[in-house]
């Protein structure tokens, strides 16, 4: 939780420290920047997905279609097949024909005309002759019949040929549309990419020039103004000092405690920015103000209702920002004053307060 809050304490840090410009680069620009990658990157994305439904909407629509035309292929082949059986019927049964009327009216067939020649009188010989006729009639129907047949499966087939043409056209359109999202999606995703590399960059350049300001101020190159005394003393109308900068039972007094009744006004010591206004742990309640030399001041212990200034808020020296309370691990009612020249390691780097105050 406390890890938490000091990351957030860093980054809100950084945003202020870019706004300010105490950074030696385009920090408020680069800002901008950033947040106009991130939200094109998020509409990217936006569209991607997009895409994507329609790429996944599209392929389902391409399978079905392909399940369809194998179908109708298998059906087209058993068609085919159907066919081929009725053509050999209808050619034997032809040939059966052929076979009975030549040998009825050309003699080829002893047997046959023996059947006729065998008739006893005239009448028999008429009844044989059309029990003949009727053999010969009876293979002409079954001809006619398979004929018949044979022009249903064709018209089939060509049924089904024009269909399949269609769900051939079909899914020539689907696999152009298809190869039209595909291309997008790529597009998309490369653009994704070099937004994302343009992201990195941006958050990159931020956190090398928080850390060229921090190194900076470590090893002295960026002086904060110290010690000059231009700050105003924060309680006003105490300057009871119960504790003082320095160590303290075992530990160090990282800022010090001005002992006020609760309720007694707070002013802001310097001309700066609001970065912190709630509650902290340790602290109750806290205030932090940038000043424009680049520290920071730090006021601690007071109720919720004792902090009158919210974060971003330009507060003026010696405007009352506050009043002293006991809220946090307080003894009794104090204010914890301190000042700080940078965050290191996600934490305040606290110095010595009293060099700066008036
Ligand atoms: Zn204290």
């Amino acid at each position: 939780m406390k890890q938490k809050r000091i990351q957030k304490l860093t980054t809100s840090l950084l945003a202020v420290l870019l706004l300010m410009g105490a950074i030696p680069y385009n920090a408020s620009a680069a800002d901008d920047d950033l947040n106009t990658a991130k939200q094109q990157a998020d509409q990217l994305r936006e569209k991607k997905d997009q895409v994507d439904q329609q790429l996944q909407s599209t392929l389902a629509d391409i399978h079905k279609l392909e399940a369809e035309i194998q179908a109708a292929m298998h059906k087209s082949n058993d068609l085919k097949q159907q066919i081929t059986v009725t053509e050999a019927k209808l050619a034997e049964q032809k040939e059966r024909l052929k076979g009975r009327v030549k040998t009825m009216y050309e003699g080829g067939d002893v047997s046959f005309w023996s059947v006729l020649l065998d008739a006893t009188n005239f009448s028999d010989f008429l009844d044989r002759m059309s029990l003949l006729t009727m053999i010969v009639e009876q293979d002409n129907n079954i001809v006619n019949e398979y004929k018949a047949t044979q022009a249903q499966l064709k018209q089939q087939q060509v049924d089904l040929t024009s269909e399949q043409d269609l769900r051939q056209s079909k899914q020539q359109d689907l696999l152009k549309v298809e190869a039209d999202l595909q291309s997008r999606y790529h597009d998309i995703s490369q653009q994704i990419a070099v937004k994302d590399e343009e992201i990195a960059d941006l958050e990159a350049a931020g956190v090398a020039a928080y850390q060229s300001y921090t190194d900076g101020m470590q090893a002295g190159t960026i002086i904060p103004q110290t010690g000059t005394g231009t700050f105003a003393w924060p309680v006003p109308t105490s300057h009871t000092i119960n504790s003082g900068y320095g160590p303290r039972s075992g530990e160090f007094h990282k800022g010090i405690d001005i002992g006020a009744p609760v309720g007694t006004p707070i002013v802001a010591v310097g001309d700066g920015t609001v970065w912190q206004a709630g509650t902290a742990s340790g602290f109750g309640h806290w205030i932090v103000i940038l000043h424009d030399n680049g520290v920071m001041s730090v006021y601690g212990h007071m109720y919720s209702n004792g902090v009158y200034v919210s974060a971003g808020q330009r507060v003026k020296q010696g405007q009352v920002i506050g009043a002293t309370g006991s809220d946090g691990e307080s003894s009794g009612p104090h204010l914890h004053f301190a000042i700080a020249n940078g965050v290191s390691g996600g934490r305040m780097s606290y110095i010595n307060p009293m060099g700066y105050l008036q």
